[in-house]
């Protein structure tokens, strides 16, 4: 089904998918309409009414900018050749260059990379970081492939990526199944094509070639800062708190030391291994020791075992979700029994688990905002990076505490002015960033 052209008046005719195909992604009309990207449109279209920006503005802001495919020949350890698609969307340059994850799973596609890039943008635009959004990976199993056929695979990638990646176009950072070490490589790579050491191309690299301190403990550190501020809007205090934690990972471990460290009693943690729990607060010191010798929680038996399905459901204050999308739902969001929800991860909670929640009055802290830590840590890693001059712990925590309670305030008195959720204020704050310095530039030409 082709496109439809909408005539704004003035001459100004936009091209625009039908409306029936958005509500039947099978059957897409621009390469990147399926259903994840689709759902990332239907969140903006929901803010949209809150946000008061032109029709214009709002129509240029729902497509990305620019998007890329490239296919990625891997001559693979028993000398055989396979090729990968790898994808590059930057969904917007206004406010600088983009910024985004590059990851190896075997569901990445140009709409995943759409909708991740779209979130990209909201999230730095809510944080006040001089940044769009981007996403790109390489559509792989990467359990399948060695070390060395990863570094090749990387290296390759980067090369097809060299006209799209930049310090001062798009800055590439790990994602899903990357690391300090791919970046390591990306740096090396577009460092060997242009002659000399370009640290600032990319952001979570090691420490040893312009990698910030702090940069891994920032998204779950982030994560605890609000959770801080919402619990004093709420008229408490963290301390002495029950908090369940879903993930143990970099950001959920790095949040549930944050909460012990803060006093707040952490009754619960899980991984993909299943959960522990204990009304008494757990030792969450222990539990991290346990895991950096068997690898996960799985045989921890010092305390009760849970499932994960479980520990959604304990009656506790916060509920802190940090392992992966779609954890609350239609079928068990009226049973969570907690009073504020915080969003480490990206896309936890559905849109039809957010409508439970506002009817019972439960806040849900949204990823834009709660996990937004670890962009804003990758930003002052840049700019160190661009100044040739290293920032110390302190100041980087107590920038990031800065930035994450400004832009928290921010939301929290969108949301009340409006009467809407956390999740729409968030958006809509982000929303209005944007299209305020594209209102100011206008479209060109
Ligand atoms: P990670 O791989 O380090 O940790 C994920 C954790 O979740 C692991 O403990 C894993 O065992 C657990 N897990 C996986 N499936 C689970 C399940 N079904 N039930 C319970 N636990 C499960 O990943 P991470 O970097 O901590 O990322 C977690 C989430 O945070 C992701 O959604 C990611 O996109 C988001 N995020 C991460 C960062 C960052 O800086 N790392 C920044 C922003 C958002």
């Amino acid at each position: 089904m082709a496109p439809t052209e909408h005539d704004h008046g003035a001459g100004v005719r936009t091209l625009r998918p039908v409306t029936e195909v958005e509500a039947s992604p099978a059957e897409p009309v621009l390469e990147w309409d399926t259903p994840l990207f689709l759902m990332a449109r239907a969140q903006y279209e929901q803010a949209l009414p809150h946000a008061d920006v032109s029709e214009l503005v709002a129509e240029r802001l729902s497509f990305p900018e620019r998007a890329v495919i490239v296919s990625v020949p891997l001559r693979r350890d028993d000398g055989s050749v396979g090729i990968f698609p790898g994808y590059r969307v930057q969904h917007s340059t206004v406010l600088g260059p983009t910024k985004g994850g590059i990851r190896y799973d075997s569901e990445v596609s140009l709409g995943e990379c759409a909708a991740l890039a779209t979130w990209m943008t909201w999230k730095c635009a809510l944080l006040r970081l001089p940044y769009g959004g981007a996403k790109g990976g390489v559509r792989c199993d990467p359990r399948d492939l060695s070390p060395r056929e990863l570094e090749r695979l990387t290296r390759r990638f980067t090369s097809e990526l060299v006209r799209e990646i930049g310090p001062q176009t798009d800055i590439p950072a790990p994602d899903m199944a990357t690391n300090e070490q791919t970046m390591a490589w990306m740096m090396d790579t577009y460092s060997m094509q242009r002659g000399h050491a370009v640290p600032e191309i990319v952001t979570g690299k090691p420490i040893s070639i312009g990698g910030s301190v702090f940069r891994r403990e920032a998204t779950g550190a982030g994560v605890v800062m609000v959770a801080e501020q919402a619990c004093r809007r709420l008229g408490y205090d963290l301390e002495g708190r029950s908090c369940v934690v879903q993930g143990f990972g970099n950001v959920g471990g790095v949040a549930a030391s944050e909460l012990h460290e803060r006093g707040a009693r952490v009754v619960a943690v899980a991984d993909v291994s299943g959960g522990v729990h204990d009304e008494r607060g757990l030792d969450v010191p222990a539990l991290h020791a346990y895991v950096d010798e068997h690898g996960s929680l799985a045989g921890y038996d010092l305390c009760e075992r849970i499932t994960n399905e479980q520990l959604l459901e304990l009656e506790c204050d916060v509920l802190v979700l940090a392992a992966r999308e779609d954890q609350l739902t239609e079928a068990n969001a009226d049973r969570v029994r907690t009073s504020l929800i915080v969003e480490g991860a990206n896309g936890p909670t559905t849109i039809a688990a957010d409508e439970i929640f506002a009817a019972r009055g439960i806040p849900v802290v949204p990823d834009i905002l709660a996990n937004a830590g670890g962009v804003t840590v990758s930003y002052f890693e840049w700019v160190q990076d661009l100044g040739r001059l290293f920032w110390d712990r302190d100041e980087i925590r107590q920038r990031l505490s800065d930035k994450m309670s400004t832009a928290f305030d921010r939301v929290y008195s969108v949301a009340e002015d409006k009467g809407i959720t956390l999740r729409q204020a968030a958006l809509v704050a982000a929303i209005q960033e944007v299209a305020g310095a594209l209102e100011a530039r206008g479209i060109y030409p």
